[in-house]
């Protein structure tokens, strides 16, 4: 193993971006190579012996290890600031795993409410099934949180900022709550990435990535990570080695190339984003625009506390109701209507009908899902263009 640079020095973002983990090979190749293999050959028996016992460090199946997999563990482990990374076949599996790694029947997780539909499943439908018990709550709320740990609480687990409405968790504070309960605190930061959130520097022991988003940023390969101490990803490595939800070496490869222009690509995608909420909040079509960057946004000083800048995920109400969310969203030539984001390729949804979907009326005025709300997942195209293709169906709700 190779680092052009050693991660434990103090570099810059973008540096260990680009320049943590390099397995160079005796070719001395510049770029980053693939491994793609599935096991490893070993000069005699008894060096199999001393790297299948462990007493010789060393690949010897790619579902526990494989270079390609451990660049990009490393190069993100520098960017989160954190022990070690394990990487996962998909964020679903790097929330499973870990939970999988950590908890057992009986032990309970505090989540925010706001969370990704399927972490929701993963939690209520199949941990619930093995007697591991969730309960949800507001995420700015802390006395909530507070309430809703017994004994038996064992992860705190909350998504900052939401998706869609942006609100904000304010990490140190539910870290400080975790750990006098004896609590780990695990944030997912696939919203804001290293480059614009550092969970671990505010306190959680744990980050959970899906890759398949801003890290790779292009819309081309599913994977995740787990990001945290030693101790406790050595628990994640276990499950991952033995139940077999790797990243392929191929993916790993996308991932670390997505990882070298992730500061860059952020920057762009928040300047997009904030000029587009800021032109959006001024339209006469628009009722409210939900993104913590702006100035009306309540919690906008925690969020400049713990953020770098804002990403470029925005929760957009229309006027007109439903009619008048999907009238705008038909309205576009360019943008994509997918569920996806974290892309280059600007995407708009109706998260009503779409993303939250499956939540009942009840649940959907719980969560402030309204009728009007339309969110855009601000890519990097021209804003002028974007803004064009949005102006097109809001100028005719005025
Ligand atoms: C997409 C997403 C996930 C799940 O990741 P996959 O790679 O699709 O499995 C988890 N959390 C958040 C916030 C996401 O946006």
């Amino acid at each position: 193993m190779h680092d052009d640079i050693n991660p434990e020095e103090c570099w810059g973002l973008d540096t260990l971006a680009i320049r943590t983990g390099h397995h160079r090979t005796a070719e001395q190749e510049h770029g980053e190579p693939i491994f793609p293999t599935s096991s490893f050959v070993y000069g005699s028996a008894a060096e199999a012996a001393r790297k299948f016992g462990g007493q010789e460090p060393g690949n010897v199946y790619s579902r526990f290890t494989n270079p390609s997999v451990q660049t990009f563990e490393r190069r993100l482990a520098a960017l989160e600031g954190g022990e070690r990374c394990v990487a996962t076949s998909s964020g679903m599996s790097a929330i499973l795993s870990t939970a999988l790694a950590l908890l057992q029947a009986g032990d309970e997780i505090v989540a925010s409410r706001s969370l990704f539909g399927s972490t929701v499943s993963l939690f209520d439908k199949y941990l619930g099934k093995f007697g591991i018990t969730t309960r949800y709550v507001e995420l700015s709320d802390l006395a909530a949180w507070e309430a809703a740990i017994t004994p038996a609480t064992k992860l705190l687990f909350a998504e900052t900022p939401s998706n869609p409405l942006s609100e904000v968790g304010d990490i140190p504070a539910l870290a400080e709550i975790a750990h006098r309960h004896g609590a780990w605190l695990a944030i997912d930061n696939c919203f804001l990435t290293p480059a614009l959130q550092t969970p671990i520097a505010l306190g959680a022991d744990l980050v959970i990535h899906s890759a398949t988003k801003y890290l790779d940023g292009q819309g081309r390969a599913i994977g995740g990570a787990v990001v945290g101490p030693d101790k406790l990803l050595e628990e994640v490595f276990g499950v991952v080695r033995t139940c077999g939800p790797c990243m392929s070496p191929f993916n790993a490869w996308i991932f670390t190339k997505g990882l070298e222009t992730l500061g860059l690509r952020m920057k762009a995608h928040c300047a997009n984003a904030l000029q587009l909420a800021e032109w959006l909040e001024a339209h006469p079509a628009v009722e409210r625009v939900h993104y913590s960057g702006l100035a009306s946004h309540p919690q906008r000083e925690l969020a400049a506390r713990q953020q770098k800048a804002f990403g470029a995920v925005l929760g957009v109400e229309v006027k007109g109701g439903r009619e008048g969310a999907w009238s705008v969203i038909d309205a576009t030539r360019m943008l994509s209507i997918t569920g996806n984001l974290g892309d280059v390729k600007t995407t708009i949804t109706h998260p009503g009908t779409t993303t939250h979907g499956r939540l009942s009326d009840d649940q959907k005025a719980a969560a402030g899902i309204r009728e009007g709300l339309i969110r855009i997942a601000v890519g990097l195209e021209d804003i002028a263009d974007i803004q064009a293709d949005l102006a097109r169906g809001l100028d005719a709700l005025v």
